[in-house]
């Protein structure tokens, strides 16, 4: 009859199986975090790289790296796509903001254009993509200046 004991009832039951038993310990959350702040990392460096670490990107990241741990809590096996999801994060923050980043830096003629990141769920192993050609700019994390 108690329908608030019904519905905590149901709401363990409910999460149970989503949220993996080792989230809870502090071992496999600390993986989560050395997973975002590698993450964290790789766009950074890539942001450096291309001389667009300013405030705005590092908030950018900032937010981004918060809202994609959070998301990777929720799905446990989400965790290879996070840095490439970041990365994407921060290119949409960027894009509305300050412009488009990364630029293409390989091809020669054309229009001035982008790098994206594929797969385009953002994993497993991103990598920079030229917009225009297909090709592989470089590996996420290891863009060239
Ligand atoms: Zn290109």
């Amino acid at each position: 009859m108690p329908p608030r004991l019904g519905r905590e009832r149901g709401q363990l039951g409910e999460a149970g199986p989503r949220v993996c038993p080792g989230r809870t310990m502090g071992g496999v959350d600390d993986s989560l975090d050395n997973l975002v702040l590698s993450a964290r990392a790789r766009v950074l460096a890539d942001l450096v790289a291309r001389h667009q670490a300013t405030a705005v990107a590092v908030s950018a990241l900032e937010e981004a790296c918060a809202s994609r741990q959070w998301w990777a809590q929720q799905w446990p096996e989400g965790d290879v796509y996070v840095a490439g999801l970041v990365a994407q994060d921060v290119q949409d923050a960027l894009f509305e903001k300050v412009g488009r980043w990364p630029m293409c830096l390989e091809c020669d003629d054309g229009p001035v254009h982008s790098l994206y990141i594929q797969p385009d769920l953002g994993g497993p192993d991103p990598v920079w993509v030229c917009e225009e050609t297909g090709e592989v700019a470089a590996a996420l994390g290891h863009l060239s200046r």
